[in-house]
């Protein structure tokens, strides 16, 4: 096969580009191949060599979790739609038309979930401050400019909208000082995460300009990393050529006297078992960096209790500490991979009933949602009637942490917006005006 590979630092990157080619790997007609190439006019598509050749099993296509993990498949997005835009690729339509065609798909797909780009971007003054979100009072997300982008995306990325080049769906910022003066007038905040994309596509020396002024604020406990490249790109931290100066930059933190969280999403334990990852993972632990796993539970993908139990042993025998199970965001292709939450309750309780008590620092399934991270803790017939028990994990409001509510079952369910309160008219965090200011809290 001839495939144009691009990329640097010894990274090859696929894009929609060598789309037709890698597809030919599998066994699709050349219409099958049309219609997954206009789902990819619509939502991002990249992979890299090592996703393409070491993890996916191309005997099994389509049903292979990795293929799926970062493939589009055509019945993801409206057949109409899928139809409407395989007719422009099929016919003389400009790029301007193919364009305007998948931005208007985008536009019905929820772009930005959760209230992001209103409730949560910090404001000085009445200058909204650009590239963070400070939702919780302690921790502080920061999308650094230079890592908006992943070593291959995940088709039910709920960032999805960040990839696809609409300027006015991107959050980010390239203002390290201006992350430390927020910080600094934000005593409360004690922890920074970075985000994105996946920040660890930055190369050592850019990533230290972030990083390196943060340490000496008195005031951080933690620097997270939110990435995707032990399972993506191990070589990251082994054989790429800044792979020494990566692992010296967290060092520095650790030295620092805080602690570096290395918060690692691992959708499928196939992404642990090239020996490259436990290479990487070593690698990242000697530095004192501690490695925390998280990933959603994706229909299709990773469904299932044996295959979280699989994950979570793994990742405990390498040294990683589970951390979050994530309900599928109301984001992107949200109908093609929910779960609903009675099921992924099931799964959660299944596989976590199956570990050791030293995997169970694992908490979920999790939806990330207005108010916060709200926890299904179960299902329960309470007085005649059947609930789900509910609790947030995080929240806008800390005083609603860790306060069970109750809300009707519903086996459909697949997010809070599906839930009826239980037990009382509203939900706790439901009181709708504050400050004078009426939010839409869910
Ligand atoms: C999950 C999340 C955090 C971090 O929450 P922890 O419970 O501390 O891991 C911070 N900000 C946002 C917006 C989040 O979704
Ligand atoms: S690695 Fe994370 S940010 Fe990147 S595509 Fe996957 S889910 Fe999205």
């Amino acid at each position: 096969m001839t495939l144009t590979q691009t990329g640097t630092r010894g990274f090859r990157a696929y894009t929609a580009k060598h789309l037709d080619d890698l597809l030919k790997r599998a066994d699709f007609d050349a219409e099958t191949r049309l219609r997954v190439r206009a789902v990819a006019t619509v939502l991002p598509f990249r992979t890299n060599a090592y996703v393409v050749d070491e993890l996916i099993d191309w005997s099994d296509i389509p049903d292979d979790p990795i293929y799926r993990l970062v493939f589009p498949q055509e019945d993801m997005l409206p057949a109409a739609d899928v139809s409407r835009i395989a007719d422009l690729l099929r016919g003389e339509a400009t790029p301007g038309e193919i364009q305007a065609a998948a931005h208007a798909v985008r536009m019905r797909l929820n772009p930005h979930p959760a209230g992001q780009m209103e409730l949560n971007i910090p404001r000085k003054g009445s200058e909204p401050v650009p590239g963070m979100q400070h939702k919780y009072p302690e921790t502080v997300l920061f999308f650094p400019k230079q890592g908006q982008t992943c070593h291959a995306y995940c088709t039910y990325c709920f960032r999805w909208a960040q990839f696809v080049g609409d300027p006015d769906l991107k959050m980010a910022s390239d203002d390290a000082d201006g992350l430390v003066r927020y910080l600094l007038e934000h005593p409360e905040v004690t922890s920074v995460l970075f985000t994105g994309g996946d920040p660890m596509i930055m190369s050592a020396a850019v990533l230290r300009r972030y990083v390196e002024p943060l340490l000496a604020l008195e005031q951080l406990e933690s620097i997270r990393i939110g990435t995707k490249s032990l399972a993506y790109w191990p070589g990251r931290f082994a054989t790429d050529p800044d792979a020494a100066d990566t692992l010296r930059l967290f060092s520095s933190v650790v030295e620092s006297g805080k602690n570096l969280a290395f918060m690692a999403h691992f959708s499928h334990p196939r992404e642990m078992e090239s020996e490259l990852v436990e290479t990487a993972v070593r690698a990242i632990r000697d530095t004192g960096a501690v490695i925390r796993t998280q990933a959603p539970l994706i229909r299709t993908i990773n469904d299932d209790a044996d295959t979280w139990a699989e994950m979570w042993r793994t990742q405990h025998a390498l040294g990683m500490v589970p951390y979050y199970m994530f309900v599928e965001r109301d984001t992107g292709p949200q109908d093609y991979f929910a779960v609903p939450l009675a099921r992924a309750y099931e799964i959660f309780r299944d596989a976590y009933a199956g570990v050791s008590g030293l995997c169970r620092t694992v908490r979920g399934p999790s939806m990330s949602s207005t108010p916060g991270k709200v926890c299904v803790d179960g299902i329960a017939e309470v007085a005649g009637l059947r609930v789900f028990v509910l609790h947030l994990i995080q929240a806008r409001d800390p005083d609603l942490v860790g306060r069970p509510f109750f809300a009707h079952y519903d086996p459909e369910a697949v997010w809070l917006n599906g839930l009826r309160p239980a037990f009382a008219d509203s939900f706790p965090f439901d009181p709708v005006v504050r400050n004078g200011e009426a939010l839409p809290l869910r």
